[in-house]
């Protein structure tokens, strides 16, 4: 048989290395390994109780039929009266579309600006799928350094400077994965500045770890700005803040001109998100916010545990992460590669890490640690990549 001629794009489709990770942790594991898993971007925490009874009410209920494309009013009504609660920004709540997990928000705003020809400037080292699905669908990934002196922030005037007649979409992320970055609000302010005169670029904000931040930071929010609020594209969700990874939920705020075409491309994808965990979302954003307020705090105390520790490694030197949970430390003083040092860690020593390199060319020399685990898993973790190098 003749072999399969796929398209073009499948060569280019990249990866989320994490997953492997994960894969190759699991295998270990069941070879009677004993692996600590500091791989994997998810809370070690379960979904509150409240957010699984109403799951479990919302099926009871009988809601188990297709929703509207978009989700259920009373649930973007609730992700409106979220964002003025901790972003102070009204936003129309049929701007609000919910997909299954933050993901698929980059995806659409990916699949709707990318093609030959586009330019589409994104952050790196960054969360993979960014790089990954500009290259499928065809447009120029242009990357946007983040620096470790500043905090791995990036710079307004280099990213301006990268701009040209054919960017089409900006990506931002903060607080950050893979490396806990948190963009000072002067570099926002500079870089929406700086957009004004390039009317067509578009901006989506990633922005899935807003609840995570430490030291009395605030959250700034890209829709805080009027000037192109017309042309910013938010992305959220429940993944993080509320220890839902496997639910699948997470939600775009798109300009008014743009909500009808995300949900269109919804309709032609996944229909809508299961009815039940819609109801689950409600209550998530509306009930208690104790649990994952109790999580951040948890995530804080071990991120000053990990940073601690870290930095007494030979041959790392760790800054300070200011959001998300995740460290990224410069690896570069072992003489190892990131690749390299990321498969010896788990397998001479049963750590579960992830290379800087799977984010990105601008990666390499980091390692990341996400501290989503115990503090005793944490510390444990540590000592045995002490007795490695
Ligand atoms: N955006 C960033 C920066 C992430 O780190 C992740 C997950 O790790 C996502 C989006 C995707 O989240 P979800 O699991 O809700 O699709």
């Amino acid at each position: 048989m003749a072999s399969p001629v796929l398209a073009a794009g499948m060569s280019r489709l990249g990866t989320e290395t994490a997953f492997d990770v994960l894969a190759k942790a699991k295998a270990l594991e069941d070879q009677g390994r004993d692996i600590i898993n500091l791989g994997i971007g998810q809370p070690d925490f379960k979904t509150p109780d409240n957010i699984v009874e109403a799951a479990i009410k919302a099926l009871r209920d009988g809601h188990h039929g297709y929703t509207p494309a978009n989700g259920i009013a009373p649930l973007r009504e609730a992700v409106a009266a979220d964002i003025a609660k901790y972003r102070g920004v009204e936003v129309d709540p049929d701007c609000v579309v919910v997909v299954p997990g933050g993901k698929v928000t980059m995806f659409f705003a990916i699949l709707m600006f990318g093609e030959a020809g586009a330019e589409i400037i994104y952050p790196n080292p960054g969360f993979p799928i960014y790089e990954s699905m500009i290259e499928f669908s065809g447009a120029k990934a242009v990357p946007m350094p983040l620096h470790e002196k500043t905090g791995f922030s990036f710079s307004a005037d280099e990213v301006l400077s990268q701009v040209t007649p054919a960017t089409r979409l900006i990506i931002l992320n903060s607080p950050a994965n893979p490396t806990g970055g948190v963009v000072p609000r002067v570099e926002i302010d500079r870089l929406v500045e700086g957009l004004e005169a390039h009317p067509q670029v578009v901006v989506m904000s990633d922005e899935i770890y807003s609840r995570m931040l430490y030291d009395g930071r605030k959250h700034v929010s890209l829709l805080e700005y009027e000037s192109i609020r017309d042309r910013v594209i938010l992305l959220d969700g429940w993944s993080k803040t509320y220890a839902m990874t496997g639910w699948r939920m997470g939600y775009g705020v798109w300009p008014k001109a743009l909500a009808d075409k995300a949900t269109r491309l919804a309709i032609n994808c996944n229909s809508c998100v299961n009815a039940a965990a819609q109801y689950a979302g409600i209550e998530a954003l509306t009930g208690p916010q104790d649990e994952p307020d109790k999580m951040v705090a948890a995530f804080d105390e071990r991120r000053k545990v990990i940073m601690t520790d870290l930095n007494q490694l030979p041959g790392f030197s760790c800054i300070e992460p200011a959001g998300a949970f995740y460290a990224f430390p410069n690896v570069t003083g072992t003489g190892i590669s990131a690749g390299e040092l990321q498969n010896r860690m788990l397998e001479e020593a049963g750590v579960a890490t992830v290379a800087g390199t799977s984010f990105g060319a601008f990666g390499e020399g980091y390692i990341r640690f996400s501290y989503a685990n115990s503090t005793e898993n944490i510390q444990e973790a540590i000592r045995r990549i002490r007795r490695l190098l």
